[in-house]
């Protein structure tokens, strides 16, 4: 399958880092030109070097998801550049992992805290809605477009120390939802990924015993790489996916948490 997104433009949050920089690449290899919105000013500058230097068309906007001024100045400087924008990668994601309840010696000792839950719910759900409300009116300009949202395998099977960002990834998949129901009419398409375990920053924090349980559960024998992850955003925006809308596809070598 040759894909083919010349003359599209895709902005792609989170992109200075691991899924997001990879997705980057891979849409750019396909033809398309890339923004990359991130807060994270330096990786993201030089993510955005190391693509122009393969000749891709790829360009570094400074964005903050939770900033609804930050995405809306985003949009015009995108605008700006590439003239419209036709993809949305809903990728910028945040971890705060905590027990809900610590409990030693049948005494509570710590737990969650409401900062850890409000900052994953303001980047993986509240970014999602910002960027896809404030970038919707740019796909319709093009008369159509399509969205692509980060979710991952643990909304469906939830996971050990993770009651925020579950909470947020199984949103993502209701949003989604939603949002295909309300723009498939106008042409958009919108979808979401439920990667497994992807070898980045994100995961390297995870305990080494904890990526071994998840290897040893997934049939492919690995944890997958960005680009496997990659390549499913790029199949997803491309012509070939036209007639696939409010899916959650998972990219995850077969992984059931928890068997
Ligand atoms: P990563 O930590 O390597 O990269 C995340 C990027 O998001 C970083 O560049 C970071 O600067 C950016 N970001 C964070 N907050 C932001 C904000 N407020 N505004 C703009 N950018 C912001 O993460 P990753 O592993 O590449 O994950 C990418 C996405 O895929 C996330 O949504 C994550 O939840 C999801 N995911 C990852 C895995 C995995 O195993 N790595 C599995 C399932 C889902």
């Amino acid at each position: 399958m040759h894909i083919d997104l010349t003359g599209r433009v895709a902005v792609v949050t989170g992109g200075a880092n691991g899924i997001g920089r990879a997705t980057a690449r891979r849409l750019a290899r396909s033809g398309a030109r890339v923004a990359i919105w991130d807060r994270v000013t330096a990786a993201g500058k030089a993510a955005a070097v190391a693509l122009e230097a393969e000749q891709l068309e790829v360009h570094f906007i400074e964005a903050d998801v939770t900033q609804r001024a930050s995405v809306d100045a985003a949009v015009a400087a995108t605008v700006a550049r590439f003239g419209g924008i036709d993809i949305l990668i809903n990728n910028a994601g945040i971890t705060r992992d905590a027990l809900l309840v610590k409990i030693k010696d049948g005494a509570i000792t710590g737990g969650m805290t409401d900062d850890e839950f409000d900052d994953v719910v303001a980047v993986n759900l509240k970014g999602v809605y910002t960027c896809t409300q404030a970038v919707v009116p740019e796909l319709l300009k093009r008369g159509g477009g399509r969205i692509i949202n980060a979710s991952s395998v643990v909304a469906h099977h939830g996971n050990f120390g993770q009651t925020n960002y579950v909470a947020t990834k199984a949103g993502v998949i209701g949003m989604t939802q939603v949002w295909a129901r309300e723009l498939g009419k106008r042409n958009i398409t919108v979808n979401a990924i439920a990667p497994g375990f992807i070898a980045t920053e994100m995961t390297a924090k995870m305990p080494a015993a904890a990526l071994d349980a998840m290897r040893s559960h997934t049939p492919a024998g690995r944890v997958g790489s960005p680009d496997d992850v990659a390549n499913a955003y790029c199949f997803l925006a491309s012509d070939f996916a036209a007639f696939i809308n409010g899916a959650v596809l998972a990219v995850d070598g077969g992984l059931v948490i928890g068997t």
